[in-house]
């Protein structure tokens, strides 16, 4: 699709929405708006202007003003997505959400908060906590994302296998719509059967659909009880086998992690560290929570038997912030490694995960694959991350991890599984998407798209195509 270039009369109007000083359009302070965490210069592309807004009011001017002018909008959080969600691939303006950065309620007695999009999800946790409350959703870049980018990828994380992701978390949002109206969607209730799911339609639409103004979340009270359990094995099948044992025991845990013993030794390196066990094999990284100090024990040998059957060589007590800093490390310690790396981010049943990991790594040795391997074992999603080989061409590589990609997706969803767990479609991932989807299904994706967007002017270019 064509669109207009962002003119010199549109940019003195959005300076008339937002104010002089949130219109961006110098190159050098545009840069870092060009690209997300994707570190590929192939993957970036410079917008024609970056716009901050700091209301839901001048959100929905700028949207309306889009579609006068015909120009795209793409929303942006913190950028650190990894499916180049928030790069202007087709042209038009960066919105950026970062100056909407209140936490504007929180609420102890009936357990929920209001926020903005542009708070840290890292600072939503502790102001739950300062008041002994408890909010769930917990990616492993808190530190650095947004809520609203959360609530655009349906982020995961560490805690979704027993508390789901971002969308469990939401009971309300309220977004400017493509059209530029503010609306409310979804409400502070347990349940309601009222008509469409509209709100959760926009979760996970990666702003191709509504850009989110606030949200109203769910709070828990904080769990009193936690342990973190390390158990290491030698065999990487034994030890993603043992989520769907520990699941079927009637134990939920709240994470269940795996590393592999190079991915630990990368990490270990990067932090300057030893880690617990580094020498002896592959992480499950298992946290429960408990009701008391002997639920915890009680659960710590139900676990311990489990482990020890299915193979793992010991079954540490972990230190909680020495285990996820490692943990939470991953993503850097690959950086440090390459810039250039393919980051898949599969998703199958749980019970499918260790066919899917043998499965992985015959593919890498069959293309000579350099892997880091990380996932959330819990959730059946499995982080492959390619690193390009220092004797090969960039072609070369590039080649190898395309027909690595054909056959990986192709048993994915002989498995029953999807391309991406919890990064998103992006525009990195959307040839694969449109090529690995049911057609049925691409098209009613499409057919939202195309009614509730008509001009495409939110994000286009992202998740599938629209001809
Ligand atoms: C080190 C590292 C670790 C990570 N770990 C995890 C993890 O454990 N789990 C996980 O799920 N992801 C993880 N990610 C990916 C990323 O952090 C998440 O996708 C996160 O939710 C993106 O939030 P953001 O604010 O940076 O969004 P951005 O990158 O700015 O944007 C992401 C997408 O959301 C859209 N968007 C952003 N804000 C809004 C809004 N207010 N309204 C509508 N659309 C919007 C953008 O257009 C884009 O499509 C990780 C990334 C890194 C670099």
């Amino acid at each position: 699709m064509k669109y207009e270039k962002v003119s010199t009369e549109m940019l003195e109007k959005l300076k008339a929405i937002v104010g002089t000083k949130n219109v961006q359009t110098d190159p050098d302070l545009m840069q870092p708006y060009s690209h997300d965490e994707v570190t590929d210069p192939a993957y970036h592309h410079m917008p024609e202007a970056v716009v901050f807004a700091e209301t839901a009011e001048q959100v929905a001017a700028v949207v309306r003003l889009a579609n006068a002018g015909h120009f795209p909008v793409v929303p942006r959080g913190a950028g650190t997505g990894l499916a180049c969600g928030a790069v202007p691939t087709c042209g038009g303006i960066v919105l950026s959400l970062e100056k909407m950065n209140r936490i504007l309620e929180i609420n102890e007695n009936a357990l929920y908060a209001v926020v903005e999009p542009g708070v840290r999800t890292s600072d939503l946790q502790q102001a739950a906590e300062n008041k002994g409350l408890f909010y769930a959703g917990d990616p492993c870049s808190g530190d650095s994302c947004f809520i609203g980018g959360n609530i655009a990828t349906n982020a995961g994380g560490n805690r979704a296998v027993k508390y789901g992701t971002t969308r469990h978390q939401v009971y309300a949002i309220e977004v400017v719509n493509p059209k530029g109206h503010i609306v409310h969607l979804g409400a502070r209730l347990q349940k309601q059967s009222t008509g469409y799911c509209l709100d959760q339609l926009i979760i996970g639409s990666e702003g191709t659909l509504g850009i989110v103004t606030q949200a109203t979340l769910k709070l828990l009270p904080k769990p009193l009880y936690s342990l973190d359990l390390l158990a290491i094995f030698n065999d990487t099948e034994q030890a993603i086998g043992v989520v769907n044992k520990i699941i079927k025991a009637g134990i939920t845990p709240t994470c269940v992690e795996y590393m592999d013993n190079i991915t630990i030794k990368s990490v270990e390196h990067y932090l300057n560290e030893t880690l617990q066990g580094s020498d002896c094999g592959n992480y499950l990284i298992v946290e429960v929570e408990g009701t008391s100090e002997d639920d915890l024990d009680e659960k710590a040998v139900t676990l311990d038997e489990i482990c020890t059957a299915n193979g793992a060589s010991s079954l540490l007590v972990a230190d909680h912030n020495k285990i996820w800093q490692a943990r939470k490390a991953f993503a850097e310690a690959v950086r440090a490694e390459s810039l250039i790396v393919c980051k898949e981010d599969v998703v199958v049943p749980v019970d499918k995960e260790p066919q899917l990991l043998h499965y992985i790594l015959q593919l890498a040795q069959k293309y000579r694959l350099v892997t880091r391997i990380a996932s959330h074992a819990g959730d059946g999603n499995i982080h492959l991350n390619i690193l390009k080989n220092e004797d090969a061409t960039y072609e070369d590589w590039d080649m190898r991890v395309k027909q690595n990609q054909q056959e990986l997706y192709t048993f994915i969803y002989q498995l029953g599984g999807r391309l991406s767990g919890e990064h998103g479609i992006g525009y990195k991932r959307k040839h694969l998407m449109e090529e690995f989807t049911d057609p049925d299904e691409l098209e009613m994706m499409r057919d939202i798209k195309k009614a509730l967007d008509p001009n495409n002017i939110l994000n286009p270019g992202k998740i599938f195509n629209i001809e």
